[in-house]
């Protein structure tokens, strides 16, 4: 069964760390932004029935009730399975909690990446571990206990001991999904630049080794396990059955829609990607996005293997699959091979040689 996507780009500010396509917009933009996702929905022809719903972005929770609902209203199959609203914290109240709840949306994802202070605002973030609480409070009273909790892995100033403080924060929750992310060093952020860059702006000289990131990885592994809080994907973490249904669809290799600036879609034989700038996707000058054709028999491998389900192997890779396996990186488990411990933490490495043949 489908799922849909919906990027709404705009946010109060841009974290240091962030490196996806939104940021904070001139105001105007918004309307523009709002009439051309409409637009876009709208001449879609629909073959299926969508089972979940994402509101991704950017800062979806900021999202004005009345368009929220005109989006959510143009979609079919409402009140869907699954439908996941995106939220940072503090931007919660009572009344938007209700027009969530109203709209069919029934899990929030909350983007805390962390319960210590300094590390908070060095991500250019405004919210406490107070607010954090208040705000999982004020879901679960609302009548919304699907809740995930981000973490990051790597934050700058980050420390054996800051780390746990964030763990004890996340578990206090008692929430049954948490995400937990190694920090994305890359060109796309400017605290990737600057480490990059060995830069001193952003606390990148304080931003943990690659050893410590992994350190703190595994230990969040172990202590969600302690709670029942299984790894399902290498970043994903669940209480039996809270599982994200929609992200599983990505990795499952099931069909999906996406909406708005920089969403991707993948309709079972095609991949398309909209165009990442926002202001020429309000604008319409973007050229339509070119298909390009899938392959799922390759992809299983570099997309599905981030499940601790693993694939089916099929006839393909043969030998890489052998030499992963002499290698500690990937076991069999019955027809199916997944990643070890190790394989999970060198994943990339794992991944670059199901691309290469
Ligand atoms: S991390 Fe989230 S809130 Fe921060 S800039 Fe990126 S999308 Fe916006």
């Amino acid at each position: 069964m489908p799922g849909v996507y919906i990027s709404y780009p705009f946010c109060a500010q841009k974290c240091t760390y962030c490196n996806f396509a939104s940021g904070v917009f001139p105001k105007d933009l918004e309307p523009v932004y709002q009439w051309r996702l409409l637009q876009e929905i709208e001449e879609t022809k629909w073959q299926w029935t969508p089972e979940t719903v994402y509101l991704g972005g950017g800062t979806p929770s900021l999202w004005l009730l009345k368009d929220l609902k005109a989006v959510l209203n143009s979609i079919p199959g409402g009140p869907w399975r699954e439908a996941t609203m995106e939220a940072s914290p503090g931007t919660l109240s009572a009344e938007r909690v209700d027009g969530w709840l109203e709209m069919g949306i029934n899990r929030v994802s909350l983007g805390v990446q962390s319960f210590v202070e300094k590390e908070i605002r060095r991500t250019g973030r405004k919210h406490t571990a107070k607010i954090v609480a208040a705000d999982v409070a004020l879901l679960k009273q609302q009548g919304i206990d699907d809740i995930n909790v981000d973490l990051i892995a790597g934050l700058a100033e980050q420390t054996r001991e800051s780390w746990e403080q964030s763990l004890d924060g996340a578990l206090a929750l008692n929430v049954p999904h948490l995400s937990v992310y190694i920090l994305e060093v890359d060109e796309e952020s400017r605290l990737g630049k600057e480490v990059l860059l060995n830069g001193k702006r952003f606390g990148a000289p304080d931003v943990p080794s690659d050893d410590l990131q992994a350190e703190f990885y595994e230990r969040a592994v172990e202590r969600l396990a302690v709670a029942g809080i299984l790894r399902y994907e290498i970043s994903n973490f669940a209480l039996p059955s809270h599982e994200s249904i929609h992200n599983l669809k990505y990795w499952r290799l099931e069909p999906y829609v996406g909406f708005g600036a920089d969403a991707h879609s993948f309709d079972g034989k095609w991949r398309w990607q909209n165009v990442e700038d926002v202001k020429e996707y309000a604008l319409g000058t973007a050229v339509s996005p070119k298909r390009e054709l899938a392959d799922p028999a390759n992809e299983k491998y570099w997309v599905g293997l981030r499940l601790s389900e693993g694939v089916v192997a099929g006839s393909r890779f043969g030998k890489q699959i052998s030499q992963l396996v002499g290698d500690g990186l990937l076991e069999w488990q019955g027809e199916r091979v997944r990643l070890t411990p190790r394989g999970v933490l060198l994943s990339n490495e794992v991944f670059q040689e199901f691309l290469n043949e």
